[in-house]
């Protein structure tokens, strides 16, 4: 933990997500001599080519090497419960699935104020250019953004740098702006060539997507925020899992798809007991099937119809009933039969992202 200090005028706080842009803003930084402590913020809806798991382990260990082949000291910030409620109500619209993305930065760099004001350093460093993402990335977003987030006139972008009017870095001198560049746009040739002249070298994900944006995934977030008061960042991370179903009553039921899908639903609905509506977690165990989760109360009977259907269409074809299934929490795991119902209408229409 670093001690609050009185502001240093060369030491910065990068926002260092693992990606080709914020590494080469930080390498052109560290070229000038700045002393930087990067901040990394994780949640589970990266989607960088590493393949994130539900903590976005892949870009969250690239930040890492990152910043110890740069001798930088890092920071993890876990996007938690405040970051679902900028979610779930975002003052300031969404883009094309369920991503708030002004609300977003805006948290964002909130957070990276505090930590800067925190550790006595005296500017952010992103590794934004302009024109590269048609919501957070426009010119007048990205003013809003900063002035929404008490950071006006501290954020240097040094791979769009002369695009904008010289920040307070740039004017006070502690940067200097003729060896910033004034890249724009989605095309990443600039930043591919400039990588090399640097020797960036290993860039796994240079384009880091978020669940969020896409509108298939966003389908399940607000059919939960819709049944739900009370979500939390558990609640988003399973629906990363398995085929997800809304029922007419209102039940919702998840089915896994695969043997590693099992172990993520069993695992996320185990930490999920104390909640309310909480899960029933049901597993196939006399043959090759799927696990399920079937939210609901104490007082609701054993959903013996919803399985039955649900048995019978996903456990392999030559599988004779009954099904031998165990319910492995609450409580203590025990094994009940599960009869044959081919009907699977009432399940296939409460499906959601077909
Ligand atoms: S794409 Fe996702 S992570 Fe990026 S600003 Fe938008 S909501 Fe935030």
């Amino acid at each position: 933990m670093i001690p609050k200090t009185e502001s240093l005028p060369r030491r910065a706080v990068i926002l260092l997500s693992g990606g080709l842009d914020s590494t080469l803003a930080a390498r052109m930084l560290v070229d000038q001599g700045v002393e930087l402590h990067a901040l990394h913020f994780t949640s589970p809806f990266c989607t960088c080519s590493r393949g994130g798991d539900a903590s976005s382990a892949g870009c969250h260990s690239q930040a890492q090497i990152v910043a110890v082949e740069m001798g930088i000291p890092i920071k993890t910030i876990v996007k938690g419960q405040d970051y679902v409620d900028v979610i779930r109500k975002p003052s300031h619209g969404r883009g094309t699935g369920m991503n708030p993305c002004i609300d977003c930065r805006i948290f964002t760099f909130r957070k990276a104020r505090e930590f800067m004001t925190s550790i006595g350093a005296s500017f952010l460093v992103t590794g934004e250019v302009i024109g590269q993402r048609p919501m957070s990335q426009r010119a007048d977003a990205i003013h809003f953004i900063e002035k929404n987030s008490g950071c006006n006139d501290i954020v240097l972008r040094p791979l769009s740098a002369h695009h904008f009017e010289p920040t307070l870095p740039e004017r006070e001198g502690w940067v200097d702006r003729e060896k910033l560049l004034g890249i724009t746009g989605r095309s990443r040739k600039e930043q591919i060539a400039l990588a090399e002249e640097l020797g960036v070298i290993d860039y796994p994900c240079p384009a880091g997507g978020c669940l969020l944006a896409d509108k298939t995934f966003a389908i399940k977030v607000r059919d939960l925020f819709d049944h739900s008061g009370d979500v939390t960042m558990a609640d988003l991370n399973l629906l990363k899992v398995g085929r997800h179903f809304r029922l007419s009553d209102g039940r919702k039921v998840v089915v896994s798809q695969n043997q590693e899908s099992n172990r993520r639903l069993e695992t996320l609905c185990a930490a999920m007991q104390d909640r309310s509506p909480f899960p029933t977690v049901y597993y196939s165990q006399g043959c090759p099937g799927p696990s399920v989760a079937i939210f609901g109360t104490a007082d609701e009977p054993l959903p013996m119809s919803i399985l039955s259907k649900i048995y019978s269409r996903y456990t392999k074809p030559e599988t004779a009933a009954p099904f031998l299934v165990r319910i492995l929490s609450p409580g203590e795991p025990h094994d009940i039969q599960v009869p044959r119902d081919d009907d699977f209408t009432e399940v296939q229409d409460g499906m959601l992202c077909k």
